[in-house]
């Protein structure tokens, strides 16, 4: 579905992403790991664009992205993207939020996106929050809203970046458990986390990132029981 092929980019004089290639099949849930600056974000973001690359190709359904425009905000659609800040706009309810994007992007009707809107928000357990804004949820419930938002695009692929970095202990599990039901309904799903215990149960496939670079690619049983570099062995020691 996603294939990145000798992908660079740079900030400057920081080469932030050096000869990344990696391939996400349909269905197949990628976790990504690695030390901070690492470059993980930095990769999330440049598959719905959000960061343009230097050289190396990406392509989604064996297509390029698209560099602008309609076509751009429709890549943004198909590629939903949770972020460790919740981003909702906090001036509109629970339901509005998720209802926008599927009337002014898919041009859906309100009526029909609005049903949408209440058959994912009660999926992902929100379903009494639906008149209220952002700031009357908790962290968990907001990020459960962000989930519903993206997925309510009906994304072809699904981005998230430590979505549980900025939740209090006790929320973390309703969002990685939301996010496990994705995985099993068979969502494509890159996720980067600090999260083991999702990556070992969840995870296809682990991807460790350091300086920039793909050091090791594994299945988690495998990854986790024995890495084979030392950047990776250095990195779980620390974690685990
Ligand atoms: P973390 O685990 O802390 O989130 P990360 O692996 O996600 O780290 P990135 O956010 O991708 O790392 O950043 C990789 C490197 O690129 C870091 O050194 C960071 O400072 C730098 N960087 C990221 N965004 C920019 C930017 N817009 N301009 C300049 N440098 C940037
Ligand atoms: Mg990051």
């Amino acid at each position: 579905l996603v294939v990145l092929d000798r992908v660079n980019k740079h900030f400057g004089a920081l080469h932030v992403l050096q000869d990344i290639d990696l391939t996400v099949a349909r269905g197949e849930v990628v976790v990504v790991i690695g030390p901070s600056g690492s470059g993980k974000s930095t990769l999330c973001r440049t598959i719905n664009r959000l960061e343009t690359i230097d050289s190396g190709s990406i392509t989604i359904d064996g297509r390029p992205l698209p560099a602008e425009g309609r076509e751009l905000a429709r890549l943004r659609a198909d590629v939903g993207m949770v972020f460790q800040s919740f981003n909702l706009f906090a001036h509109k309810t629970v339901l509005e939020n998720v209802t926008l994007g599927q009337t002014k992007v898919r041009k859906i009707t309100r009526e029909k996106a609005e049903q949408t809107a209440r058959t994912l928000l009660d999926r992902v357990g929100v379903g009494g929050q639906a008149d209220k804004y952002p700031a009357q949820l908790s962290g968990g419930q907001q990020q459960r809203v962000a989930i519903a938002r993206a997925l309510a695009m009906d994304p072809k692929l699904m981005l998230f970046d430590e979505p549980t970095s900025a939740l209090d202990p006790e929320m973390i599990n309703e969002v990685l458990e939301v996010m496990r039901q994705l995985a099993r309904d068979g969502m494509t799903m890159v996720v980067v986390t600090h999260e083991m215990g999702f990556a070992r149960s969840a995870a296809n496939r682990v991807v460790f990132m350091a300086d920039g670079r793909i050091v090791e690619e594994a299945a988690p049983d495998q990854f986790f029981s024995n890495p084979r570099s030392d950047r990776a062995k250095d990195f779980l020691s620390k974690i685990l």
